[in-house]
């Protein structure tokens, strides 16, 4: 393949490394309690390490365990520097270059820079599906360790991963509906980790007039003499100075409406090194995700490659939409972990009242409403990514299970992801709302899930309207999971029961929301019920494993007891089983099977 080197335009703001504050700044005092800063968030994490170790093969689990120790450290070490850094030094553009030249271009702090070159350079984040050579692995990567790769990450640094993600999603489009030559051409670059040669990817969508209703695009494509040129505005375009989009656009005299919509490959330098016709007109001033970039966009003519074929561009356009969907799940359910990883340091370092608020029950009951939808989207997430392995490989019942956990995921995990962020600043009282700590960060960072590819009600429609109602893609999740109930021994028999008649009453509320239009409104509780129905299994089946810890059962009695139950809001509830059971989730080591089947029985 011809590879060029790409012009240079990202230029770094002035600073150096020694811009980022130490981790030992914030170890806290005798008073103050500290935060994760400088942990190793793998070794923390029991739960991913028995669940990869139960979903990876074993050979390729060895070979991996030494990456995810070492992003593991990265997390909450260096990234966690670098992150603070980056989120507080936002990126800044510049509307000309110093020549005077219309040539726009964005500045990024050095952190930002530095954690590029971890992401793309050292894990290659982007290439870990589509080709070997990435971690010394001979074959692409397994979603498993891919999305426990990202799930790592994140726990750092969320912002980067989506310029991360998205030029994966690009590449993963371009593999597989270009035509050769354009695989060619855009293909050389995007799988490179040489920052001099790599071209990075972005998905443009939303326009001022649709973000849902994406049918409205007023972005038009012009066949000018065999050459496709693109007029019009995209309203939010993260990772905006991209050096390949990915964009939907009406091309001249097609229908209107989702019918009419081809994808377009926006290269933003044309073969002869000069800039492509269009300019970000200006960067978002953000809540979150001010790490990186996004903008809005005016193309005057822009050259673009029309990707596969021009009447199915949304069709095509869904595919990065769904693995998008599914790396916002991951990146919730890591999130929400380092949510929890910092409220039980609080917890178990806060003094007030004279013992470590661990000890106040009522705190104690709190931090479990932060740690079950964290397990939950976990279980939910592994489940999903190791579905796509089996698809992958050409299972058509996974392609069908993978249609509708993606954006099952996506909805619920990401949603949870908010009251988990904000319980988590409050577990660490004051000083949670206070910048010098991770907790604001992490409360404006959560509450992006809910909005990119597809809001709540968007993905939670996707869900029972056509995943369910449409292409009936819950009957093979009902099999996968029913097949999990099956393998789950040694737990009581009317516990195992109860999470059968739940799940069976989960897919037959949501065939009938799916079937009658008139319960519309009840969409989101029927996507909910699933999703909670479908993690109470996994968490069920999981907790019985061989190497597993057993008090992942213990999770799945709390989802079946308090997301998945009526409740007397005039009555005090029947809470007897409870405190045992949060004593043994809040102890540090495994609990045996037998400790948690009778903690279930009770
Ligand atoms: C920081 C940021 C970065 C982004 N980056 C990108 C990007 O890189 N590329 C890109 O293409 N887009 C991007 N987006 C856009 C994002 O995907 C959209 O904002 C989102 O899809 C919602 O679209 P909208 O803003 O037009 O809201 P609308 O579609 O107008 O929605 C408004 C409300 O109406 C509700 N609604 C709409 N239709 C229905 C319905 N049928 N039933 C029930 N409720 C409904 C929605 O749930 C929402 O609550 C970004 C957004 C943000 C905030």
């Amino acid at each position: 393949m011809n590879v060029h080197t790409k012009p240079k335009a990202g230029k770094e703001r002035a600073g150096s490394k020694a811009a980022t504050p130490k981790a030992a700044a914030l170890r806290g005092s005798d008073a103050i309690a500290p935060d994760c800063t400088g942990q190793d968030f793998y070794a923390l994490d029991r739960g991913l390490q028995q669940l990869l170790a139960l979903y990876l093969p074993a050979r390729l689990h060895a070979h991996m365990e030494p990456h995810f120790k070492r992003l593991g450290v990265l997390a909450g070490g260096r990234l966690d520097e670098l992150a603070r850094v980056a989120d507080q030094n936002g990126p800044v553009l510049h509307a000309r270059d110093r020549a005077g030249r219309d040539e726009d271009w964005i500045e990024y702090h050095p952190a930002y820079r530095e954690m590029e070159k971890i992401a793309f350079g050292d894990f290659q984040f982007h290439a870990m599906s589509h080709r070997a050579g990435v971690l010394g692995l001979d074959a692409p990567m397994h979603p498993v360790a891919k999305y426990a790769c990202q799930y790592l990450f994140v726990q750092g640094e969320f912002g980067i991963m989506c310029p991360v993600s998205v030029t994966d999603t690009s590449i993963y489009l371009i593999r597989k509906y270009a035509d050769p030559k354009l695989k060619e051409y855009l293909l050389s670059r995007m799988l490179s980790a040489d920052p001099d040669v790599q071209w990075k990817g972005t998905q443009f969508m939303t326009e001022k007039a649709g973000g849902s209703d994406i049918g409205r695009v007023e972005t038009v494509a012009r066949n000018e003499g065999g050459t496709w040129r693109l007029y019009g505005e995209k309203w939010f375009c993260s990772h905006a100075d991209a050096d390949v989009a990915l964009m939907l656009a009406r091309p001249e005299g097609a229908p209107e409406g989702t019918r009419g919509l081809a994808l377009f490959a926006l290269p933003r330098w044309l073969k002869d090194g000069s800039r492509n016709s269009y300019r970000i007109v200006r960067l978002k001033d953000k809540l979150g995700t001010r790490s990186m970039a996004s903008g809005e966009i005016r193309f005057e003519g822009a050259v673009a490659y029309p990707v596969g074929r021009l009447d199915q561009g949304l069709k095509q356009m869904m595919d990065q939409v769904n693995l998008s969907r599914l790396s916002h799940g991951v990146r919730a359910a890591a999130m929400m972990r380092r949510c929890v990883n910092e409220a039980l340091m609080v917890a178990r370092h806060r003094v007030a009242f004279g013992v470590p608020i661990i000890e106040h029950s009522l705190l104690r009951r709190q931090l479990m409403k932060l740690i079950v939808p964290t397990e939950q989207a976990l279980s939910m997430a592994m489940c999903a990514a190791a579905v796509m392995g089996e698809a992958d490989a050409g299972s058509a019942e996974a392609a069908d299970t993978l249609r509708i956990l993606t954006p099952l995921v996506k909805f619920r995990a990401c949603r949870d992801n908010i009251p988990v962020a904000t319980g988590a600043m409050e577990v660490r009282g004051g000083n949670g709302y206070i910048e010098d700590w991770v907790n604001p960060r992490l409360v404006r960072d959560a509450q992006i899930g809910v909005l990119w590819e597809g809001t709540s009600n968007i993905n939670a429609l996707d869900v029972i309207g056509r995943a369910v109602g449409k292409t009936r893609a819950h009957k093979a999740l009902g099999a996968l999971l029913r097949r999990r109930l099956g393998e789950t021994k040694g737990l009581p028999a009317a516990f195992t029961a109860r999470l059968e008649t739940t799940l069976a009453r989960a897919l037959g509320f949501a065939e009938r929301v799916a079937a009658e239009p008139a319960s519309e409104p009840q969409t989101r509780r029927a996507a909910s019920a699933l999703y909670h129905a479908a993690s109470a299994v996994l968490l069920a089946w999981e907790g019985t494993r061989d190497t597993a810890d057993a008090r992942r059962a213990l999770v799945a009695r709390f989802v079946l007891e308090h997301r998945l139950s009526p409740k007397d809001p005039l009555e005090a509830e029947e809470t007897g089983w409870e405190a045992p059971a949060i004593a043994a989730i809040l102890e540090k080591g495994a609990v045996p099977l037998a400790r948690s089947a009778k903690l279930l029985a009770d």
